[in-house]
């Protein structure tokens, strides 16, 4: 059975950053150049200081849980194969409230809890096109994985 082909990346310039970000294995987030304030959903212009100098800059991909879902309705083929999975909001490292949309992998929804550590991991769905998602800290150092 043939996999469909995950949707197209947006022809968007102004978001180029981050996913030439998570092709090196990068997180990604746009930040002040004068003002050194995160901003995500990308924009324009710093939400702090309404400065425009602002340009994509790698974080630490260490965030805390703010929110989650299990997702049981594909919004497009290609993730058909893959429901239901968990899609959460995090709160990364870097600065209060910066929030990030993501997958949460590497638990099952009855151990997840809001608030725990979690840290960044790349999926790669096509070589063109290499997703965020998040996993807990402890699955690491414990060396096992709910699934
Ligand atoms: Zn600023």
């Amino acid at each position: 059975m043939n996999q469909p082909a995950p949707p197209p990346l947006p022809d968007d310039p102004s978001t180029a950053y981050f996913w030439e970000g998570t092709r090196a294995g990068e997180l990604r987030i746009l930040r002040c150049r004068s003002c050194g304030f995160y901003v995500h959903m990308p924009r324009p212009v710093c939400r702090n200081c309404q400065s425009m100098d602002l340009a994509g800059e790698k974080v630490s991909g260490k965030a805390t849980l703010y929110a989650f879902t299990e997702t049981h309705k594909a919004f497009h083929p290609f993730f058909v194969s893959r429901v239901p999975y968990l899609l959460a909001t995090v709160e990364l490292a870097e600065q209060p409230h910066l929030h990030f949309l993501t997958n949460l992998v590497g638990i099952a929804e009855a151990d997840v809890r809001i608030g725990m550590q979690l840290e960044v991991a790349f999926e790669e769905l096509s070589p063109e096109i290499v997703i965020p998602v998040f996993r807990p800290v402890a699955a690491m150092a414990e060396g096992s994985v709910a699934s």
